[in-house]
Order: structure tokens, then sequence, then C-alpha cells
């Protein structure tokens, strides 16, 4: 079966997430088009042991090398091959046996798998935004180099990528990035002081892993997704836009210089996009729920609150200021989510984290991989310093 050349096998970097869990529903739901060839997770070994029984693939990969031998003896009676730590992770997304990763990975974690990724020439689905954000120059300077599509799978910019289809010779005037505005939406400094763990992972209409859940609460997703666009897009800072639209049914907007704008709708299901990505330039027809216009009754829009939300302000300034800004403002908000999971820091603590590391890491114009990789280490170091980890 999977030598059958219509089958496009996949690798899921990060199959044990929200993004990856959906990928392999996707997957399972079209097994005649697609095949789960490469599996990797980073500490949940329970979970990646099933899928590899339920979906045989060729390779997994446990981040942990700690788990390398519950993994190796769970599946000691299968064809699958087992690989352990992070330079796996690398070596095996160099490997040939895959068409298309998915970049399921969250955080600066996954950034050198998918670089190894675009160097020998796969398609890459890409679900992990901060790629693009730590150090989206070379990404898309690499994808042009080795001829390798990048496809969104982020639903505002699979949203902008449909509305482009057939566009290519159309200048874009600017897009319209929707944000549901999180749990904390018309909330003001002095609630959003008290919030908790718990409270701020209640998203209301997406269910996601807990960093993008918290980056939503924050509204640093939203930031972190206009630089996202940026790059994927090949836009100027003054063309990206955010709105916000509290229903998550337009899912962004593009307008173009006559004026007329073009939107993507749907419910909001991350399995759509995914699908989108994987298939592309295919759709496939699936059972997912559809929308019903005579029960949506109202779609509103608003104008962020920066004033309380400073997020979103720090990656406007990241993303006009470019360079190595947004990699450091990424590895800062990293660490102080991760503080602010494990109870170390209040909600609008975050901010002054990120605010004092961008102001005073050293700014480098044109960095290169290695100085954004430094960058990155430093920015952690002084985030991590300031709290106190
Ligand atoms: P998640 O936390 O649910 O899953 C993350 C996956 O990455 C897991 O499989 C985990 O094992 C793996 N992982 C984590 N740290 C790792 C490390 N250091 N090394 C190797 N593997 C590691 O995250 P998610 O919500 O699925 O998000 C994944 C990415 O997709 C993020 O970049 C996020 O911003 C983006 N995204 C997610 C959604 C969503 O609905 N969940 C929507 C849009 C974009
Ligand atoms: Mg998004």
């Amino acid at each position: 079966m999977k030598e059958q050349s219509h089958i496009k096998r996949i690798a899921i970097f990060g199959s044990t997430g929200s993004i990856g869990t959906q990928a392999l529903e996707v997957i399972a739901a079209h097994n005649d088009q697609f095949s789960a060839e490469i599996l990797t997770a980073n500490t949940n070994a329970d979970l990646l042991i099933q899928q590899a029984l339920e979906f045989q693939p060729n390779i997994v990969v446990i981040g942990d090398e700690k788990k390398y031998t519950a993994v190796k003896d769970a599946l000691a009676s299968t064809d699958t091959k087992v690989f352990a730590g992070q330079s796996a992770l690398e070596e095996v997304a160099a490997m040939d046996c895959y068409d298309l990763m998915l970049a399921a990975i969250v955080g600066y974690a996954g950034l050198k798998p998918t670089l190894k990724a675009i160097e020998t020439g796969k398609i890459i689905a890409l679900a992990n935004k901060e790629t693009l954000v730590v150090a989206g120059d070379i990404i898309m300077r690499k994808a042009v180099e080795y001829k390798v599509p990048i496809i969104p799978v982020d639903s505002e910019h699979s949203a902008i990528f449909q509305c482009l289809v057939g566009e290519t010779r159309n200048k874009i005037e600017k897009i319209i990035l929707t944000a549901s505005g999180g749990p904390f939406i018309g909330r003001k400094p002095n609630y959003l002081v008290n919030v908790k763990r718990e409270h701020a992972l209640q998203h209301p209409n997406w269910n996601m892993g807990v960093k993008i859940s918290i980056d939503s609460a924050t509204l640093m997703n939203k930031g972190l997704e206009m630089i996202e666009a940026k790059w994927l897009f090949n836009l100027s800072p003054q063309q990206v836009e955010v709105v916000i639209h509290p229903q998550s049914i337009i899912h962004s907007m593009v307008q173009f210089e006559d004026g007329s704008v073009k939107a993507q709708l749907g419910l909001p299901d991350m399995k759509l996009p995914i699908q989108y990505a994987l298939a592309f330039p295919k759709r496939i027809k699936n059972d997912f729920p559809r929308m019903d216009f005579n029960k949506i009754n109202t779609l509103t829009f608003e104008e962020p609150d920066v004033k309380t939300f400073r997020n979103l302000m720090l990656a406007w300034e990241a993303l006009n200021k470019s360079g190595n800004m947004p990699c450091i403002m990424n590895a800062a908000n990293e660490i102080a989510v991760y503080a602010f999971l494990r109870n170390r820091i209040n909600f609008l603590d975050m901010t002054d984290v990120i605010e004092q590391t961008m102001a005073t890491v050293p700014f480098i114009e044109q960095p290169t991989l290695e100085e954004y990789f430094e960058s990155d280490g430093e920015a952690r170091n002084f985030a991590a310093d300031l709290i106190k980890l």
C-alpha cells in the first residue's frame, strides 16, 4: 500500500499534540490518500505507542531518551523503527521515506527539524508558527532555494492562503487577521492580574495545546500570527491588520488593490485547515459538520484593546523592528508562558518579562542562523533570571 505513488506519505512531528492527533483523524478518514510514515512525541510515550500500533508508521521518535526502552519494547513485534532524542528528530526529518512534514511541534523546538525537512525537499504543512517568528527570513529563503512549498495550517493563514488561490498576479492591499479575543475579551488589567492558569486555559471556541491557549488569552498568539503572515505572504508590517471577531467564523480576509475583500469562512475546527494543507491543491470530501447560516445570526467585529493586551503592541514593535527582535520576543514569551503555567508569575507579569527581555538582549539587524540560536538562548536566560527560575 505505502509504496503506491498516489498515497502521500506524511511525517507528523508532534503527533501527540492537539494538531497532531487531529491530523491522525484526518489520515484515518482518508487512508486511501495518506499514510502516517513518521510520528514523533516529546514525552507522551503511551500515546505515541498507541498511535504506532494503530497507524503502523515506518518510524517513531520519542524526544525523551529515558522513554526509549519503553517505546522500543512496546513496538518490538511491529516493523516500526524507534529513535530517541532531539538530534534524532533532525536525522529523521532528513530521511527520504516521506513526502510531507506536518510541523506540529510547539515552540522553538520545531525549528531545526523543519529546516532539515526543507533542506531535503519535503513539502511543509506548517502549524508551528514559532518557526517563522524566530527565523522567517531564513526559512522562506531556504524554501525558495529548495523549491519547497510551505502550506499554512494555522486557521487564519490557511484562510488567507485559500483566498489567494488564483490571485497570483494581483497585489494585496492588506490582510485582516481575525482574532477571537480569547477567554478574557473585554476584561481590564485589574481583573487580569488575578486570573489563574485553569481560567486562562478555557478558550471559548478552540480546544488547543496549553501554550497556544495561553498565547490566545494574552493575544500574543495574534502577535505571533502577524509575524507569521508577514513571512508567508511577503507583506510589509503596514499591510497586516488585526480585528477581533469573537465568533471565529471568518478565519481571515484579504483586501486587494481594487478594494475587494475575500474571506474564508467555516466552523472553528482545525481539522479543516489540517486536511486542506495535507491534500493541497486538492479539496477532499469529508463529513465535518457544515455551517448553517440560518443559525449564525450575528458576526461582530471590534478593535483589539492593545492598552490591556499589551503583548499585541510588543509583537507589533517586533514586527516593525524585524532582525532578531521577533526571535527574542518569542523566547521570552515561551519562558513567561511556562512560568505562568507553573504559577510562578501572574498573567500581567508575562508582558513585563517579554518587554524587559526585548529591551535588553542585543539587537541584530540581519542575523545568521547561528545568531538566531544565540539570541534565543540569551533571551531565555535573561527572562528566566528575571523570573528567578
Ligand atoms: P500541543 O502542546 O498540543 O502539542 C505539541 C506537540 O509537540 C506534542 O506532540 C509534543 O510531544 C511535541 N513537543 C513539545 N515539545 C517538544 C520538544 N521540545 N521536542 C519535540 N517535540 C515536542 O501543541 P498544539 O496545540 O498541537 O500546537 C502545535 C503547534 O501548532 C504550535 O506551534 C501552535 O502554535 C500551532 N497551532 C496550533 C493550533 C491548535 O488548534 N492547537 C492552531 C494553530 C496553530
Ligand atoms: Mg491561528
